[in-house]
């Protein structure tokens, strides 16, 4: 016999949670199947005498993240500040240049436009693309068709923004540009607030983290929710035939609900039996998402050696051989547990990821000593790898603690010309002066005859 409820929600992550929560919180009998023996899913926060805690999965949080600032709040979660006091540093073709501000800047005037135009123009692109329906921007399907390689060969004319190019996507989304659909991944960078909020430490997404880790959220909620998350219960099958819905676990126990709310990532839908079948399209579509690759290393140290130094621990390491594409000062809120956190993202990833822990960590020290010019960076203490429509869309009112800053642009950002739109302007300028000479030639030569 089954067990009735109104809602089976699947998936017990923030997001299956956070729903459970909203929908108890109404009055309706709901119970969420997790496949896993733990909640938080793509959060993961790991505690031990060693580190205290630490967050595996998810675990930045800015402003503009309304919902989520709103619900850790309610749950009594703190947030603090990722430190970004000191100097950040840029490290490419083998040096190490310290900057301060969102992206490293660019000496190279040529570079500098094309950069300029790079974001420009992803930012220009990502306001046609409403959030709620990306493919009703008026060039969905052309965008759809490039990549973001495409797209970087189109605007890029200098190596220097095509390989910060290709990092910012690797850092953002965790793949290649030659992985992702342009509209995807402009559609992404906008729903996170262009492209400086989405890469900033201070006012943008790696602003803060959760004081004793993101993984309470879910475990928060689910004490809150007592008995109703029932873990180590994959889903296998969902029944839709009858009247009900017929939800079954791969230890054949049966839950019959009103509605099933699946919260798990879509591509993992493919792992379940659904009668009748998906519709086609969305077979289509769950059997073209795949995951993006990325390891998180956190290497902690005895003391915050960076900060003395004048750095604030983060490295955009622009470097083939590097294992490490960007890192962050990890040290908790109260300086204990000092550390830095970097992340081998895509490619690297995917190249890396059959070296053992111990060799991960000294190809990571390695780097970091190279990378801060310090030799303390070799020497560790210890390493770890490791509801309506209406409701649904309702905007967040923006969190009190957390404000999103406004983001601006410069007068120059906005109206220097890209590199080609330089070189047509030489193109033209060169072309009215010889104009303006020969016009000359031929009038001392009296070949114009003026009236
Ligand atoms: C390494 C990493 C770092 C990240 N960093 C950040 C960050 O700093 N800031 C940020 O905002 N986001 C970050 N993210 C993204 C963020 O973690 C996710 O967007 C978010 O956690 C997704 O939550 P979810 O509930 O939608 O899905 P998930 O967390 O994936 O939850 C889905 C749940 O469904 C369960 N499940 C799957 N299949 C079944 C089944 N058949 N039956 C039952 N249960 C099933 C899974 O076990 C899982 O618990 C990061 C993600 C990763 C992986």
């Amino acid at each position: 016999m089954a067990e009735k409820y109104d809602v089976v929600v699947v998936g017990g992550g923030i997001s299956g949670l956070s729903a459970a929560k909203l929908l108890t919180e109404s009055g309706l009998n709901v119970v969420v199947l997790e496949a896993n023996d733990r909640v938080g899913g793509r959060t993961f926060t790991v505690r031990n005498k060693q580190v205290k805690y630490v967050d595996l999965g998810g675990a930045y949080v800015g402003p503009t993240q309304n919902r989520l600032l709103r619900l850790s709040k309610e749950l009594g979660i703190e947030t603090y500040k990722v430190n970004e006091v000191e100097h950040l540093i840029h490290h490419v073709k083998g040096k190490s240049y310290p900057f301060k501000g969102p992206f490293p800047p660019m000496w190279n005037p040529l570079a500098y436009l094309d950069y300029n135009n790079l974001w420009r123009t992803m930012d220009e692109m990502g306001k046609e693309i409403p959030s709620e329906a990306p493919w009703k921007a008026p060039h969905a399907e052309e965008w759809d068709k490039m990549t973001m390689q495409d797209f970087i060969d189109k605007i890029c004319w200098t190596n220097a923004a095509k390989s910060f190019a290709t990092l910012f996507v690797n850092v953002d989304v965790t793949s290649e540009p030659h992985e992702v659909s342009a509209l995807w991944f402009l559609w992404y960078v906008k729903q996170c607030g262009g492209t400086t909020r989405i890469f900033s430490t201070t006012n943008g997404g790696q602003e803060r983290k959760f004081v004793g880790g993101s993984g309470q959220i879910s475990e928060k909620i689910m004490e809150r929710l007592g008995g109703r998350v029932k873990l180590r219960k994959p889903v296998v099958r969902i029944d839709q035939s009858g009247e009900s819905v017929v939800v079954e676990t791969l230890d054949h126990e049966l839950y019959e609900g009103k509605y099933v709310i699946s919260a798990i990532p879509p591509a993992l839908g493919l792992k379940i039996h659904f009668s009748p079948p998906l519709p086609p399209m969305r077979n289509q579509l769950i059997n073209r998402i795949p995951m993006g690759s990325v390891i998180k290393c956190i290497v902690y140290y005895k003391e915050t050696f960076w900060r003395k130094k004048g750095y604030c621990g983060t490295m955009i390491i622009e470097d083939e051989d590097a294992a490490i594409g960007l890192t962050l000062d990890d040290t908790k809120p109260d300086g204990s547990f000092p550390a830095i956190i970097g992340f081998i993202l895509a490619r690297k990833c995917r190249r890396l990821t059959g070296l053992t822990k111990e060799e991960r960590k000294t190809r990571l020290c390695e780097l970091y000593a190279k990378v801060l010019g310090s030799e303390e960076a070799l020497h560790i203490l210890f390493a770890m790898r490791k509801i309506p429509d209406s409701e649904i869309w309702k905007p967040e009112p923006e969190s009190v603690d957390v404000p999103a800053l406004p983001i601006t642009t410069t007068f120059w950002e906005r109206n220097l010309p890209s590199v080609p739109g330089l070189l047509k302007l030489i193109g033209f300028s060169t072309f009215f002066t010889s104009v303006a000479v020969a016009g000359l030639f031929a009038y001392k030569k009296g070949l114009l005859v003026r009236n």
